[in-house]
């Protein structure tokens, strides 16, 4: 595996790769890894003959107060990680390379990062959009891996990919969870030890949900209350950042789940903001 930091090398080496018909898989994450992202590297290592792993904490993704500078970095066990995957390539781009100082150009969907976790973070998805792209045409990937617990995140992104007609396809894998349900995530390093004991309740909630709808409640406003409720007992450290019903491609929120629905949150819990997701009705 080599570790690349300039993003002209990785155009390059990538364009060779073309050139030798080899086809490239991109993982793009923050780093700080788990099993959650293990997961997509060693799905994207069965999809192409090339992997290309990007481990960028991307400042234009971070709000003002958000976690930029907090966000837990440990780059030497990654890259160790990464190459027992058989990434060929581990991407690690200083902000400066990645960003001039007068960087003026930005990929937005605005439709779709309106709502949910562009609530509370409004520049969140447009710093995603921007550094997506970016990462999309210096490594010229044909397949790019994404995690179902951003399930927003994916949803944006594979619009940006039919607006803009990129050639790359979109592959999603489920959300990897601890034992007890809660959904693996680099951020979890910021929980207490009690906060760790409640969160597993995020879940708890949303699988109540999805219980209900299946049951024959259609009412999205119902369901949403039964897992405030269930909150409210088991969740007393977490505070609410959002928890909505919505089309999971569209975004739009449901006021019932005849058709596909997807419940998302948000909740605070101590220094964390965790998100999680659960189909309704797929
Ligand atoms: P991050 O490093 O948190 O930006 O995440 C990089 C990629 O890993 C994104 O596509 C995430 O959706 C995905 N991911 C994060 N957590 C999980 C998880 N628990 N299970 C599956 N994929 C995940």
């Amino acid at each position: 595996m080599q570790i690349l930091t300039n993003p002209q090398n990785l155009m390059e080496l990538c364009r060779q790769w073309h050139a030798a018909g080899d086809d490239i898989a991109l993982v793009p994450t923050m780093g700080y890894y788990h099993a959650g992202h293990e997961d997509l590297m060693r799905h994207a290592r069965t999809l192409a003959h090339r992997m290309v792993v990007s481990l960028f904490v991307n400042p234009a993704q971070f709000g003002p107060g958000e976690d930029l500078e907090a966000y837990p970095r440990d780059p030497e066990r990654d890259s160790a990680i990464a190459a027992s995957l058989g990434a060929d390539i581990l991407f690690m781009p200083e902000p400066g390379s990645m960003y001039a100082q007068d960087h003026a150009t930005w990929v937005e969907v605005p439709d779709l990062a309106k709502g949910l976790c562009g609530q509370s973070r409004p520049v969140h998805f447009r710093g995603v959009c921007t550094v997506v792209l970016k990462l999309f045409m210096l490594s010229q990937a044909n397949i790019a891996v994404f995690g179902q617990k951003d399930w927003q995140q994916q949803a944006i992104i594979r619009c940006m990919v039919r607006d803009l007609n990129l050639p790359v396809r979109i592959e999603t894998r489920p959300t990897v969870r601890e034992a007890d349900g809660l959904a693996l995530s680099s951020r979890n390093v910021y929980l207490t030890p009690e906060e760790r004991a409640q969160a597993p309740q995020i879940r708890q909630g949303l699988l109540r949900a999805q219980e209900l709808a299946q049951a024959g409640e259609h009412r999205a406003g119902v369901i949403r209350d039964s897992v405030l409720a269930w909150w409210a007992q088991h969740l007393p450290l977490g505070r609410l950042d959002y928890l909505s019903i919505v089309h999971p491609e569209t975004l739009a929120p449901l006021d019932t789940t005849d058709g596909s629905a997807l419940m998302a949150c948000a909740v605070r819990m101590g220094k964390a903001r965790l998100i999680d997701n659960i189909l309704l009705r797929p």
